[in-house]
């Protein structure tokens, strides 16, 4: 079933039939843009891992260790630009739009690349590094202050802030979870972009589309566990790929 490059082609065709499609991002998106993914090489902060500092319990603990892996993480994105893999994606969705089809771009992603390379109809699932609320009144806004001046930056009511964020552990957002499952279940075509496919209920996306009927395409330079499901498996930068099928 897997087909490797030479079926870019194939995938093209598909893609230029659609009238529905879904693409699902994950950190390897990024990941040419310099923003560390968190399973990859490069995903180590002074040796603590993503999930050892990405849940409710680390914040509890060490609000100010959490805050100042997020003051770097904030700082990388901060420096990092589009890529071409996001560019191609806001392209995608231009054509698809243009023709009168419906393009829907899920994120596992924090860091608003691909609403900055002009994506319009994005889904965060995990929410948006450059957003904190109030771990006391909820109290949720926008804050692209780089570095912040205070660790841990606190709320006017007195409150420690977090970042808006969905860590381990925690609930995605309810709307963006069933705007993504129903484009999920209406799409010809669901591709699965710079994700381990690791991480639930995010990755069951994919799995919901194909169950549906969508056909599947995989761009990833690593195997993942959803390649046994897929009709391409694209092993390969995802700016090579994307930009290769536009
Ligand atoms: P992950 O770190 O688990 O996996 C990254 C995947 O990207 C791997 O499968 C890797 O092979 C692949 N990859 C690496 N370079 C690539 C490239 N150039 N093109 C295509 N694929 C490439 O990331 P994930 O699956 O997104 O894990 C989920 C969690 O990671 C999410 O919660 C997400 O919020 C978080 N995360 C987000 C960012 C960000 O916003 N940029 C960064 C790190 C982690």
């Amino acid at each position: 079933m897997a087909q490797s490059l030479p079926d870019l082609a194939g995938l093209r065709e598909a893609l230029r039939a659609a009238t529905s499609v879904v693409a699902l991002t994950g950190a390897g998106i990024s990941a040419e843009s310099g923003v560390p993914t968190f399973r990859g090489a490069g995903g180590l902060w002074r040796n603590y891992s993503a999930q050892q500092l990405a849940t409710p319990e680390a914040f509890a603990r060490d609000p100010r260790l959490v805050w100042e892996w997020y003051d770097w993480r904030r700082s990388v994105i901060h420096r990092a630009q589009p890529n071409a893999g996001h560019r191609a994606l806001a392209e995608l969705e231009r054509r698809i739009v243009a023709a009168r089809g419906r393009f829907t771009l899920v994120t596992q992603n924090v860091d608003g690349l691909h609403q900055r390379a002009g994506s319009r109809n994005v889904l965060k699932l995990h929410g948006d590094i450059w957003v904190v609320r109030c771990s006391d009144c909820g109290l949720a806004e926008c804050n692209e202050e780089v570095p912040l001046k205070q660790l841990p930056p606190h709320c006017s009511c007195g409150g420690i802030l977090r970042p808006g964020v969905v860590w381990f552990g925690e609930g995605l957002p309810a709307k963006a979870w069933e705007r993504a499952s129903e484009a999920s279940v209406r799409a010809q075509i669901v591709m699965v972009v710079g994700t381990s496919a690791a991480v639930y209920p995010a990755a069951g996306l994919a799995e919901l589309g194909r169950g549906a009927g969508a056909k599947l395409a995989i761009i990833n330079p690593e195997p993942t566990p959803l390649d046994v499901l897929a009709d391409w498996v694209l092993n390969a930068k995802a700016g090579e790929i994307l930009s290769g099928i536009l």
